[in-house]
């Protein structure tokens, strides 16, 4: 049985004192909430306030992105090793927009996976179409695609330190949401390309998160398929009110 994961990826909201009102409200909301694993993934100034706010409690805090060097001359980048020092456990990689808007490709996402595992990161690795590929046929073209470059040197014992979020791209911050079903054909697909990079045996520990549109209204028919084992949240997340609601499908 694998243990969800719901996470609140607030993108670039929040300053450090932001945060701190959200852990407050939302934590005060799910008091005893054990059932579901949960991380808030904030800005990079918001994380010490974060990791501050959520101590004590079960909230997990991770990062938006990361450089795959460790250090150096990269101006205005932050390493695996630098999140991990100031107690932060996940990071995102792959999303969509940073995809979208600073270019980036399937081969820094492997670096950056490779990078994260080695200093200790668990990833939350995303993928996913755009319209044009799902409404050309192509999704399973772009998921075997990205997950065959993704994939590479990464190991079967990894798997327990990452997870993929399926994000199809026309359902990130646009309100269309997959149907569960749409999103748990995607999810066994994936498995299965999963199963053929690292194994038979590693394939079912690995969690497959749903991304894109996820919302109060929307959250219990999709977690409680079987297929889908947690949610990545975008601006749903950002209402601790909402969030909870999601968290408590
Ligand atoms: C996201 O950014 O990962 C996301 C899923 O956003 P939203 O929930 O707003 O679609």
């Amino acid at each position: 049985m694998r243990k969800k994961l719901i996470a609140a990826n607030w993108k670039m909201h929040k300053t450090p004192g932001e945060a701190v009102a959200f852990v407050r409200e939302f934590t005060a909301l799910i008091p005893r909430h054990d059932r579901d694993e949960i991380a808030i993934v904030p800005p990079f100034i918001s994380l010490s306030a974060t990791l501050e706010a959520v101590r004590g409690s079960q909230i997990a805090v991770g990062a938006q992105n990361m450089y795959w060097q460790k250090e150096g001359a990269f101006t205005g980048e932050i390493s695996a090793a630098m999140l991990v020092a100031i107690g932060c456990q996940k990071v995102i990689v792959g999303h969509c927009e940073r995809r979208q808007y600073f270019g980036e490709s399937d081969v820094d996402v492997n670096r950056k996976l490779r990078s994260a595992l080695q200093d200790g990161l668990k990833a939350i690795v995303c993928i996913g179409e755009s319209l044009q590929e799902r409404e050309s046929g192509l999704t399973e073209r772009v998921l075997s695609r990205q997950l065959a470059t993704i994939l590479c040197q990464i190991s079967s014992s990894d798997v327990n330190n990452f997870c993929i979020a399926y994000e199809p791209v026309w359902a990130i911050g646009t309100g269309k949401t997959a149907t569960p079903e749409m999103a748990a054909e995607a999810h066994a697909f994936i498995r299965n390309e999963v199963a053929k990079a690292l194994g038979d045996g590693a394939a079912p520990r690995l969690r497959i998160l749903y991304g894109g549109s996820v919302k109060p209204e929307n959250a219990t028919a999709l977690m409680s398929n079987e297929e889908i084992d947690g949610a990545l949240v975008g601006s749903a997340s950002l209402d601790p009110k909402s969030f909870a609601t999601i968290v408590e499908w």
